[in-house]
């Protein structure tokens, strides 16, 4: 994942600071500790850069999990039908038990895309 440092690519997938990528936006690192799913710091320790930019910013997100649910849906949908050769009704199930099975990972990539369409990389901040 080192290779992708410096890319919105890598604050992405890993939830680390848009800014300096030095360090994880999230107190728990692990999407699956359920109680603190969206547990974040306040201000990044590197570069103080403050994720909250302002008042419910992160209200913004849930138009991102819409599509990020859609596309985690369709990838479903495409290995059970196609791949697996599962009935319509056993697929619908493995969507359903995807989405919400995934929800953690959903809900964490979507806050992360939404950060990043409003902040980018800056290598002077990242020593
Ligand atoms: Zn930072």
């Amino acid at each position: 994942m080192k290779f992708l440092k410096g890319t919105s690519i890598y604050s992405i997938l890993t939830g680390s600071c848009p800014v300096c990528h030095n360090e994880s936006m999230y107190k728990n690192t692990s999407a699956f500790a359920i109680k603190n799913v969206l547990g974040m710091n306040e201000r990044c320790s590197h570069c103080h850069t403050k994720y909250s930019m302002e008042p419910s910013f992160f209200y913004g997100a849930m138009y991102v999990s819409y599509g990020v649910g859609i596309a985690f849906g369709v990838a479903a949908f495409v290995i059970s039908y196609f791949f697996l050769h599962l009935n319509l009704l056993m697929s619908y199930i493995v969507i359903v038990a995807t989405i919400i099975g995934c929800l953690p990972i959903i809900l964490r990539l979507s806050r992360n895309i939404w950060i990043n369409l409003f902040m980018s990389y800056d290598s002077s901040k990242n020593n």
